[in-house]
């Protein structure tokens, strides 16, 4: 039985504040008129408050090393959580304070949202080197408050021209075994292979070359400046955060695969460098320099396209020394890489207008499908009880019926996107899979009473293809609205925590390859994600941007931008952020707080256990999360719940009704909002 759904009345603005203290009217009251009004207090912090965090105590800057400082380091805990902070004009979201202090600077002096977005990437790849940087890739959308239109940006990895079907398979042709290095764990002896050790996992980076792009389109500031506080940062050193510490610890036997990278992450005899001690990155200093004063094509050409082929052709590493197999990227794969501007995907959802990532990205699609599927449902109807800033406790209806409709869009991403410059689309774009009448025939095979497990891709009048599901973790997301009103989703990667695990010119290289089919074909058939020459591997990565629906149909007002890390998982993440706000109300910091929960295609369901709303503790002779009602109630409707912690990293601005901009960033990372803030 589906239900219709009357549309929820968007207006946080009107929960949030009392009748004469509205922010966005306020602004115009630090010129005189709010003066001896009760609200006086609020208003006057707004002009010392840019890019400071707001406390109830006052306003703390990011590394001032004043108390509350965000930019201190703490160890990495699984779930801190955070309060909603509202802005007048701008905003930006990323998931290190020295990230976001770099992108709020840059808007507080009328720099672009891409200009934000350039600053902050610099940053990004230095204080969270494990995530995302120079060496990897990425997907943009853009919003223009002018023409009102939404582009989107690939800057994702290649494959070289000279990678065949098997390269991640096979060494070559007449050598069949998997690429080396064949690693021997020391407790067990048992050998194995780890394919991003090998050079054979590197694509051909991208993010700077997306941002070049998307510079040149949207830039305001001289490009220049957009290096020199990531530069100074690398030249003077900077404490090394909770997160990066633990990603150092966790990598640091890989990390000896380069003595670059050992050099950089570990102490002389081989520790990993600790939380809060001071790093300086000289190396990283000087290839920003060059890229303020020669430009994006410094990356590509000469001396540091050089470096970054002669790293993914190393031929051995470690210590003691071990055989790797090099990649096969000439200086011709760099300076051939384009980005490239795609069609956003964009659909409707209820009284809303949704534009995500195309492929290579099967974010945009999936998350689409997800929704298109539970448009067909009543949703209001199953929000989360006992609201908090948490985002309260999910109903199990609720996630009942969204994991169902996860399940299903999983299973048509798995087996139908890949690049579409090489794969089509069943029916040739992403229509076909966004009907609004096959995504309702799918809602219909959702049973109010019963998981179904694992969902069957829909059928189309094309190849046949098999399935694949890859992908690994070590991503980032930044959300950014300028003055303008101009807003960039931007998910950033380098794939795995850590990447390649190879260094050269202060930056890590990517294993993006990995997220590639290692088989070209299975039982189904021709493998659409398989390697190709010059191929992109399909991603998971949703940078989002929601607009309001106009009554004839078009796009409206931007209302919300939001992504997440998270490799395949990202589109649950993004999916329940979406549906936290537009079908429960929840705001930007409830909705990115909200239990992570979702599924992909398989029996199981995650409902995130680091979450404080949700009880992970196991009874006795039972299953962990037993002793949670919510958790029970979807075993008993047939779900295999894992109750894991999810590691989602979700940056979610929302512009609500009165136009004062509310961010939410994710308790389980070390992101920050900041902007022409104020304590409402
Ligand atoms: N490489 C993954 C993708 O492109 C992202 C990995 C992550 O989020 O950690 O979808």
């Amino acid at each position: 039985m589906q239900h219709p759904d009357p549309d929820p009345v968007f207006s946080p603005v009107q929960r949030r504040f009392p009748a004469g203290l509205v922010p966005g009217l306020c602004a115009t009251l630090l010129l005189g008129a709010c003066g001896g009004s009760s609200s006086d207090s609020a208003v006057a912090a707004v002009a010392d408050t840019q890019c400071a965090q707001v406390t109830d105590s006052g306003s703390v800057v990011v590394g001032s090393g004043l108390p509350g400082d965000p930019g201190a380091p703490e160890p990495a805990s699984g779930y801190r959580a955070k309060n909603l902070v509202s802005a007048k004009t701008y905003m930006v979201i990323t998931a290190n304070p020295y990230a976001s202090r770099a992108g709020c600077e840059v808007l507080k002096k009328g720099g672009s949202a891409v200009d934000a977005a350039v600053a902050v990437q610099m940053v990004l790849g230095l204080v969270e080197p494990q995530s995302s940087g120079l060496g990897g890739g990425a997907f943009m959308l853009h919003f223009d408050a002018k023409t009102k239109k939404v582009e989107s940006y690939d800057g994702r990895e290649t494959a070289p021209a000279a990678a065949t079907p098997d390269y991640l398979r096979t060494i070559s042709d007449s050598n069949t075994a998997p690429p080396l290095p064949v690693l021997t764990a020391p407790e067990s002896g048992a050998s194995f292979n780890l394919l991003r050790q090998s050079g054979r996992s590197i694509g051909t980076p991208g993010a700077v070359r997306m941002l070049d792009v998307a510079y040149k389109d949207h830039g305001s500031l001289p490009w220049k400046d957009l290096f020199t506080e990531a530069s100074t940062l690398a030249s003077n050193g900077f404490p090394i955060s909770g997160r990066m510490a633990a990603a150092i610890d966790g990598a640091k036997v890989l990390l000896q695969t380069d003595p670059e990278a050992a050099a950089y992450f570990l102490n002389a005899d081989g520790s990993a460098r600790v939380l809060g001690s001071i790093i300086k990155n000289p190396a990283y200093a000087a290839t920003l320099n060059t890229l303020a004063s020669s430009g994006a094509n410094a990356l590509y050409t000469g001396a540091i396209a050089q470096n970054i082929v002669n790293k993914i052709k190393m031929t051995s590493g470690g210590s003691p020394s071990f055989a790797i197999t090099p990649g096969l990227t000439e200086l011709s794969d760099l300076a051939n890489y384009q980005a490239k501007k795609r069609d956003p995907v964009c659909t409707s959802y209820r009284s809303y207008w949704v534009c995500g990532m195309g492929a290579p990205s099967s974010g945009g699609i999936t998350v689409a499908q997800a929704l298109g599927i539970l448009e067909n449902f009543y949703l209001t109807g199953y929000q989360p009880t006992s609201l908090d800033i948490n985002g309260g406790k999910p109903t199990v209806m609720g996630l009942h019926l969204v994991s169902e409709a996860e399940r299903l869009a999983y299973a048509d991403r798995n087996k139908y996107i890949a690049d579409t410059d090489f794969v089509a689309l069943p029916g040739g774009s992403a229509a076909a899979l966004l009907d609004k009448s096959y995504l309702r025939s799918r809602a219909n095979l959702i049973d109010f009473s019963k998981s179904m497990g694992t969902a069957s891709a829909g059928v189309f009048a094309s190849p046949a293809v098999g399935s694949s599901a890859t992908e690994g973790k070590g991503t980032t997301h930044m959300t950014i609205v300028d003055k303008q009103g101009n807003v960039v989703v931007m998910t950033t990667t380098i794939e795995s925590g850590m990447g390649s695990f190879r260094m050269t010119n202060g930056f890590l290289l990517n294993n993006q390859l990995t997220d590639f089919s290692v088989l070209s074909t299975d039982a189904g058939g021709a493998i659409a994600n398989s390697v190709a020459a010059n191929k992109r591997p399909r991603s998971s990565m949703a940078p989002t941007l929601v607009f309001k629906l106009n009554a004839d149909g078009s796009m409206g007002d931007f209302l919300l931008g939001t992504g997440s890390p998270g490799g395949a998982t990202i589109i649950q993440y993004v999916v329940k952020t979406l549906v936290g706000v537009l079908d429960w109300g929840l705001n930007a910091q409830q909705a990115t707080s909200l239990v992570d929960f979702g599924a992909a295609n398989s029996a199981t369901t995650n409902v995130g256990g680091e979450h404080p709303n949700v009880n992970n503790s196991t009874p006795a002779g039972g299953l962990a999360g037993g002793n949670d009602a919510l958790v029970t109630g979807l075993r008993a409707l047939g779900h295999t719940v894992s109750v894991n912690a999810q590691s989602s990293g979700i940056s979610t601005i929302v512009k609500t009704s009165s136009g004062v901009l509310e961010g939410g960033a994710d308790p389980r990372r070390e992101g920050l909002a900041l902007g022409d803030s104020f304590k409402p």
